[in-house]
């Protein structure tokens, strides 16, 4: 058995809806679990219309459900070529849009929407687009079986960030996919949508479609993972920056997870790791180009490789830089720094530190009065912003001390502001002036790349 994922951008028109349908229905030999994300744009539009509901804002309510409507009716209608089919659709498409506008309702008459409101409301995203999507396969031959997800994925509870409970989950996913897998059917559920202990709808945090799939397909023992998106993978650095970038073939799962930090929206990192226990490789797949091989990932033994993967960046981050008054050490210091960082909403992405000093970069812009406050007389702090963040990422830097040298030294010529190697993940950062970032990145993949390219060859 596989575990195929849908993102949103996959079903975002009924065009797409029905590529998924082939993509599918050439994998059927592999008895696929199907789990969807909700279609493009939709969570968001949720997202809207529950502050607006929240607000008391009928005005501006309206014109967002009449969005969201707009967008199922026209997938529906491009997607589902049989009237009778499409009939029954829209009918069951109509019962939810119903739900929905009932609680919208009953959220914008008490100007009120808590988190568990929130959770009701954006399942539907995910509800909605997984009937969609399995009638279009029905009505392309597949059988398929709907599978409400609070029926398979039980959660922790915890509103808006939802943990899957694994244990039972491998349970739910006996009594419910199994079955229909068995039976020659296509279980086709949506994925960020989950069920707490009291059997109320939590969602598993933005994104959350992929966690979905990793935690079903480690649940059910599955032979791989595959999350389809618009991409052919991860990459030797970001494309836009540096247009010979190449997909990798293949990354172990601690240097996905540092992609993924570094913004490679592709893969969800809290996704990989139900995967990586269990050993399941998770392929990474392009809907718009199925034949392409994709990016595998794998774990770290099997992914291990003797090549850097790629050049990550991240622009708009910001350093603040902290140092003591006192002249002796204080070991409270970094405690203290750490803990009027978090404090003042500044949750650090990386850390240079001292027992005297620290550069911290954040990702927010921070408050320079509130950090200060927060700081106190003793501690001065200074804030920079306008920084990007340039990363060599491998996890031969873990074992091959010649290379990680090499990288070591190259990042030192691009001058940074602060260079970390924490030997803890399969990467050496710098951090340098926004306008710098590009031509570091382009020089990077030249030198660690590129090179590594023509070396091979
Ligand atoms: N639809 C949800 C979101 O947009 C979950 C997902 O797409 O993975 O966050
Ligand atoms: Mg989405």
């Amino acid at each position: 058995m596989i575990v195929m994922k849908f993102g949103g951008t996959s079903v975002g028109d009924a065009e797409r809806v029905l590529a998924v349908v082939e993509v599918v229905r050439s994998k059927l030999e592999a008895r696929p679990i199907v789990v969807v994300s909700a279609l493009a744009g939709v969570t968001d539009l949720l997202v809207e219309a529950v502050a607006a509901a929240a607000r008391g804002d009928r005005e501006g309510l309206d014109p967002v459900l009449a969005a969201l409507e707009r967008k199922h009716r026209w997938a529906v209608a491009g997607a589902i070529e049989d009237a009778r089919r499409r009939h029954d659709l829209s009918l069951s498409l109509d019962a939810l849009f119903e739900e929905l506008r009932q609680l919208l309702r009953a959220v914008r008459v008490l100007g009120e929407g808590t988190p568990r409101a929130a959770d009701a409301l954006l399942a539907y995203g995910e509800l909605l687009s997984s009937r969609i999507l399995a009638a279009a396969l029905e009505g392309r031959g597949v059988r398929a079986r709907l599978v409400d997800p609070r029926d398979v994925v039980l959660t922790d509870g915890r509103h808006g960030a939802a943990e899957p409970d694994l244990a039972a989950l491998a349970e739910t996913a006996r009594r419910t996919l199994l079955p229909a897998v068995e039976a020659g059917e296509v279980p086709v559920m949506g994925g960020f949508v989950g069920a707490g202990p009291d059997r109320r709808t939590t969602t598993l945090g933005r994104g959350g479609s992929d966690t979905t799939a990793a935690a079903v397909g480690a649940a059910i023992g599955a032979e791989e993972i595959q999350i389809w998106t618009d991409v052919d993978g991860l990459m030797t650095a970001d494309p836009k920056i540096v247009p010979e970038a190449r997909t990798l073939p293949r990354v172990s799962f601690a240097e996905a997870a540092e992609l993924a930090f570094y913004g490679a929206k592709v893969l969800h990192p809290a996704s990989v790791l139900p995967a990586v226990e269990r050993r399941i490789p998770v392929r990474i797949l392009n809907t718009l180009r199925p034949a392409s091989a994709g990016t595998l990932v794998l774990d770290e033994a099997a992914g291990e490789e003797a090549r850097l993967a790629s050049v990550a960046s991240r622009t708009g981050v910001c350093i603040v830089r902290v140092a003591s008054r006192r002249l002796r050490a204080d070991p409270a210091f970094l405690p203290r720094t750490f803990a009027a960082l978090e404090r003042s909403g500044l949750a650090a992405d990386l850390a240079v530190c001292s027992e005297a000093g620290a550069t911290v970069v954040v990702s927010r812009a921070a408050d320079r009065g509130r950090l200060a406050a927060e700081l106190g007389g003793e501690v001065e702090g200074t804030v920079s912003e306008g920084r990007g963040v340039v990363s060599v990422v491998g996890s031969v830097l873990l074992r091959d001390p010649a290379v990680r040298g090499r990288v070591i030294e190259a990042l030192a010529r691009i001058e940074p502001e602060a260079l970390a190697l924490s030997g803890a993940g399969p990467s050496v950062a710098a951090v340098v002036p926004e306008q710098r970032l590009q031509e570091a990145v382009r020089s990077l993949h030249r030198e660690f790349i590129e090179g590594q390219g023509r070396a091979a060859a």
